[in-house]
């Protein structure tokens, strides 16, 4: 029996041949030097961190290459997938723009290489698979899983490499005449990948990230297409899938480089030829002493849904592992304060080879540097989006008092300096709730020195009646802040205060404290001044009242 009879046994259905793909799919016609990319992620319910930084360093590459930028996805192991899976995958790339110019999505599908889930391709895979058996390079293979556990052991005892090779690979020396009977009885079965390599040769292989590197060959007759759902495994939906949707580069977890010679003699088997990698390191998280992968089990924010259930800006996350991706990201945006990271010329050859580390401290940094420097009407929509879906109360109070708010926002914004209190809009209710008398209800109030409830009274009180006019400006303001200071006994001037502090019952600082807090209740917010304007006299003194 002939390789093409076996392989017609096993795909009867199956009539569509490498070149009436290779026609469907043709070369892209895209510009000198674009390039393709893809994000290739399985729906497993969430989107890791690093699985997020390979979408981003996709993105770049393909824009900054005017090339395409497309999403994959990779649900060949059904087992894990979960419904709405895909919908978490398109919350994360909506949620940081970085959007593909092909997918499929919800039964609408953008481009022309796709069915762009692998699950809708299986037809595609089986005529390569197909092919590779007509050309002996690939063939079914019987054994059961205890017979394979039961080989595992044996090479474990024997201090054998593990794996289908050699003399192990027991359905690799079958005839095609006893393959057929097997099939024919209805005998489950996997292909395999008829490996040549030798491990005693080298393969050398030129990786973006890591330069030349030389492997043994692979001799692994690896298993390509599973006998459950009859779906390819990764390595093979890899060739396929990235053959014909023309990728031109894949970037992917370091986890995958040990496959690079298998997939090096699958393209060659196929006569197809190889995208470039890039293999991103690993992201690390201190763990006291030490480093360690940052785990989904362990740490909140491996996950995308943490940053944006914490409402961080997507572009403070996109920036802060832009400065890990490339270790000349910081400098460029040193000299580059105010350019898009998608002006930033990546280079795979400045990735790190090792693991890189991931810090919230420092994304915190950077967040709240990035809302300093937003105006207020854009903190304001970016607070309403987050507001909208993650505190709905805060919602409807932002949106009914939509001036107010912005005014509030815009304390110590737009400025040179500006403050910088936001790291995330979550933070930022809890720092201006006061200013809205629906959540004003202090149950305590952070007088700090002065204690004594009458002398505070006495404080506000002759502040409001003789001093307070909401149309001074701040220049008067003060003024006549330090005034009422110097009248009660207070120090107006700090240096004299702190060399003599018995000549005085406190401060102007103690006065602005007393102030600040009466209507506030906190002792640190954004510039009196704008919050006793913003608050007005009658809420001031409706709250002075009930002290
Ligand atoms: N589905 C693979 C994963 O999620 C993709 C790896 C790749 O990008 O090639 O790990």
């Amino acid at each position: 029996m002939t390789d093409k009879e076996l392989a017609d046994l096993i795909f009867p259905n199956i009539d569509k041949t490498i070149e009436d793909y290779e026609k469907m799919y043709p070369e892209r016609e895209l510009s000198e030097g674009a390039k393709v990319t893809r994000f290739a992620p399985s729906p497993t319910g969430f989107v890791h961190i690093g699985n997020f930084l390979a979408a981003l360093t996709d993105f770049l590459i393909a824009k900054n290459s005017n090339g395409i930028f497309y999403l994959r996805n990779e649900d060949t192991d059904t087992k894990r997938e979960v419904e709405e899976a895909v919908d978490k995958i398109m919350e994360v790339l909506e949620y940081s723009s970085i959007m593909p110019q092909e997918y499929e999505y919800k039964g609408e599908v953008k481009g022309n290489y796709g069915p762009y889930v692998q699950s809708e391709r299986k037809e595609i895979y089986h005529a390569f698979i197909k092919h590779a058996i007509e050309i002996g390079r690939a063939y079914p293979c019987f054994c059961t899983a205890s017979e394979l556990e039961e080989m595992r052991k044996k090479q474990e005892a024997k201090k054998a490499m593990p794996g289908y090779y050699g003399a192990w690979a027991k359905c690799r020396d079958l005839t095609n005449e006893e393959r057929a009977e097997r099939v024919k009885n209805g005998e489950p079965f996997v292909i395999r990948f008829k490996s040549l390599g030798n491990p005693n040769r080298k393969i050398k292989y030129n990786d973006l990230v890591m330069g030349l590197i030389e492997f043994p060959e692979n001799n692994n007759d690896m298993v390509i297409m599973k006998s459950n759902d009859l779906l390819p495994t990764y390595h093979f939906a890899h060739l396929v899938d990235d053959h014909l949707m023309r990728t031109t580069h894949v970037v992917r977890g370091q986890e995958w480089l040990p496959s690079v010679p298998l997939h090096v003699e699958l393209f060659d088997a196929f006569g197809f030829k190889q995208p470039e990698y890039i293999h991103n390191s690993l992201l690390l998280k201190q763990d006291g002493d030490t480093r360690r992968k940052i785990s989904k089990r362990k740490d909140p924010e491996a996950l995308m849904s943490y940053y944006i259930e914490k409402g961080y800006p997507s572009i403070s996350v996109i920036e802060s592992l832009m400065t890990i991706l490339n270790s000349n990201y910081e400098e460029w945006r040193e000299n580059n304060p105010d350019a898009s990271f998608l002006e930033f010329p990546f280079n795979p050859a400045k990735v790190g080879t090792t693991g890189a580390l991931y810090d919230l401290e420092k994304l915190d940094n950077i967040s709240k540097n990035i809302i300093s420097k937003m105006t207020k009407e854009e903190v304001y929509e970016g607070l309403c989006e987050y507001a909208k879906q993650y505190d709905k109360d805060f919602y409807d109070l932002i949106t009914a008092n939509v001036d107010y708010t912005k005014s509030i926002l815009n304390i110590e914004r737009e400025q040179a300096k500006p403050r910088k209190d936001f790291a995330k809009y979550s933070d930022v209710k809890k720092s201006i709730w006061y200013m809205f008398d629906e959540l004003y209800n202090p149950s305590e109030f952070e007088w700090m020195k002065i204690t004594d409830k009458e002398e505070i009274k006495n404080i506000l009180n002759t502040y409001m009646e003789k001093y307070y006019n909401e149309d001074d400006d701040k220049d008067t303001w003060f003024d006549k802040v330090k005034t009422l200071t110097d009248e009660l006994g207070y120090a107006t001037n700090m240096k004299e205060y702190k060399q003599n502090p018995d000549n005085y019952k406190g401060s102007v600082a103690d006065i602005s404290t007393v102030i600040r807090v009466g209507v506030t209740s906190c002792s640190q917010t954004p510039d009196l001044y704008y919050i006793l304007k913003l608050l007005g006299k009658t809420r001031i003194m409706e709250r002075i009242n009930k002290l």
